[in-house]
């Protein structure tokens, strides 16, 4: 019982991997900036209904996935639950929406 004693320590030698800290700066990234995209899409398709905002096309429930929500203020972290921000556009409007170039990075955001 008196092995305690001679457990040997061995600290991790520090400065030694930089990559190793940015793993944790990108997991803490990960959970501070992902954001619920499932919660505010269904969110705004109960709002709004599932209808294209801009064409006009209605979907049923079983294609609804065709039906992406877009930020209008082009801020995707801005998500009033109000859902003044999101418009329902079917995903070749929303497409179209964002080919003007403005937000072309932006488009991947999305869901
Ligand atoms: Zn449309
Ligand atoms: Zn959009």
């Amino acid at each position: 019982m008196s092995n305690k004693r001679f457990r040997v320590y061995r600290k991790p030698a520090p400065g030694r991997r930089d990559s190793k800290k940015s793993v944790d700066d990108i997991v803490s990234e990960l959970k501070s900036t992902s954001p619920r995209v499932t919660d505010y899409r269904e969110r705004s398709l109960k709002i709004h209904g599932l209808i294209c905002a801009k064409c006009a096309r209605e979907f049923d429930y079983k294609d609804r996935y065709l039906l992406t929500v877009h930020h209008k203020d082009g801020d995707h972290t801005n998500n009033p639950p109000d859902g003044s921000n999101w418009e329902n556009l079917c995903v070749y409007c929303h497409e179209d929406e964002h080919s003007r170039g403005l937000l072309g990075d932006y488009f991947s955001d999305e869901k």
